[in-house]
């Protein structure tokens, strides 16, 4: 019975561009401004003018510079541009915009039918986008105990929503796309990657063709598995117990790990949108769009598959170098100074595992590339073995410096470096008798016991195949 459960999943992502102003006034953008500010911290309602603060009288223009990041992350993902689009008002009543609309586009929106290409499970699948529109962000609300708070720095901030078809059949490719969407944002730079408020998704969910639930405000990338997945079993059970799925608006919350009736969900007529009197029509003309092509930069896509093809990688290894751009190019000039194979395992696997387990991207772990390459280079040099290699990369990233300083502070064993390997080797085999034995019996499992003793104690100054080596001459 479960097998046959379908499921069918739509996102709509709110995307914080990072334009250097906000998108209908001349204030700057909290998301460019508070990233260059030292504390990260910015005073409440200090970026505001009349018109995002929504004053009566007070006029709008459209920024430029928001129409073409919009325009060209519309083209990265094979849009249509609309030949001639303009904003709306979205009518509704909430303090976080007191002139009670959003300004927004519905009607005619940038941009229509892209698609943005996923690897699930070794298999290619595709994922429609129907739209992309551009609008403003509204005000931050902030509820305290007995009263709430209105921030307006938020008001204004360019925003676009890019919204999918129901492709998705699984939690794992929300998150798949989410992932890649992500990524080619970062690839344009069109947004802050570092942020996590500048990736915001509403997910549409339906089970067995019933009614659709939407989840409100999912942060990032990293919560929209877990949100579906929590929601695709309670629609499940819910139905096993012949209950029937109400159309409604639910909420997530991340610390509890559960979703919440929110409101039974609006149909689009009842906000009532009106064309915008205040704002001309945008024209995206070809001379524009085509400048905007040129200015799109290798995509992921076009870079896996140019690392395959010039590199001989295999799709998983150029996968996971793409998947930050930063490490991207270090792999690529890396492997000008050292041989691919090193720069490959180096960047695509130990050096995302150090990072991952930091939870830090490359440019946040304050790594420089020619510390990498000089790491890397060590190793293949054999000054270290790979274990010490990798203990001086953790130490790297703890002290954010070099590897030679760090091997000459925490005094790493160099390869060879170890005095008479022979003899410590002569001991060992002497002190574990049994594990001799059974390895003459034919156990590999013992070699390897054997094998671990001496690189421990050698403290990583025989590196693995020496070791092995030394064992065997010395058993023979
Ligand atoms: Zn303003
Ligand atoms: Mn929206």
């Amino acid at each position: 019975m479960s097998d046959e459960t379908t499921i069918m999943i739509g996102l709509e992502t709110h995307v914080q561009l990072n334009s250097n102003t906000k998108i209908f006034c001349g204030c700057p953008n909290p998301v460019v401004y508070t990233a260059n500010l030292k504390n990260k911290e910015l005073e409440p309602n200090t970026l505001t003018c009349p018109t995002c603060l929504g004053l009566p009288g007070s006029k709008p223009r459209t920024n430029a510079k928001v129409v073409e990041l919009a325009t060209k992350t519309s083209l990265a993902v094979g849009c249509k541009i609309a030949d001639a689009t303009y904003f709306s008002r979205k009518t509704y009543f909430y303090p976080d915009m007191s002139k009670n609309f959003q300004t927004t586009q519905f009607e005619v929106p940038l941009a229509e039918k892209g698609e943005v290409e996923l690897n699930v499970d070794e298999l290619k699948k595709k994922i429609r986008i129907r739209r992309i529109h551009m609008e403003e962000d509204p005000a931050k609300i902030i509820h305290e105990k007995d009263y709430t708070l209105v921030d307006y720095n938020r008001s204004g901030i360019p925003l676009i929503e890019i919204v999918t078809e129901p492709d998705m059949k699984t939690p794992k490719e929300a998150r798949l796309y989410l992932q890649k969407l992500a990524m080619i944002l970062e690839y344009l730079g069109v947004y802050d990657s570092t942020s996590e408020a500048a990736l915001k998704t509403d997910a549409n969910i339906s089970i067995n063709g019933g009614n659709r639930v939407e989840i409100k405000n999912i942060t990032g990338t990293k919560e929209i598995e877990r949100a579906l997945s929590y929601e695709f079993i309670r629609q499940k059970n819910a139905v096993k117990r012949g209950v029937v799925i109400v159309q409604e608006t639910r909420q997530w919350d991340p610390t509890t790990g559960i979703t919440k009736a929110l409101r039974t969900k609006e149909s689009e007529a009842d906000y009532g949108y009106i064309f915008e009197p205040d704002l001309n029509v945008i024209d995206v003309d070809k001379k524009l769009t085509e400048r905007l092509k040129k200015e799109i930069p290798e995509l992921p896509d076009d870079k896996e598959k140019r690392f395959i093809k010039a590199y001989k990688l295999t799709q998983k290894m150029a996968e996971s170098l793409v998947a930050e751009k930063d490490i991207a190019d270090l792999f690529e000039i890396a492997s000008k100074n050292v041989s691919v194979a090193n720069a490959a395992t180096w960047c695509g696997i130990v050096l995302k595992k150090t990072l991952n387990y930091n939870n830090l991207t490359f440019v946040q772990s304050g790594l420089k590339q020619e510390w990498m390459i000089e790491l890397i280079l060590s190793y293949e040099k054999k000054e270290y073995s790979d274990v010490i290699a990798e203990k001086i990369l953790r130490k790297m990233v703890d002290d954010k410096c070099d590897s030679k300083t760090v091997a000459k502070k925490y005094k790493f064993q160099k390869l060879g470096d170890v005095g008479d390997v022979d003899s410590i080797v002569k001991k060992l085999i002497g002190a574990n008798k049994k594990a001799v034995d059974d390895y003459k019996a034919g156990s590999e499992k013992s070699l390897n016991f054997l094998v671990g003793q001496v690189m421990r104690e050698t403290k990583g100054g025989v590196d693995a195949n020496t070791a092995r080596k030394k064992i065997l001459e010395m058993l023979k």
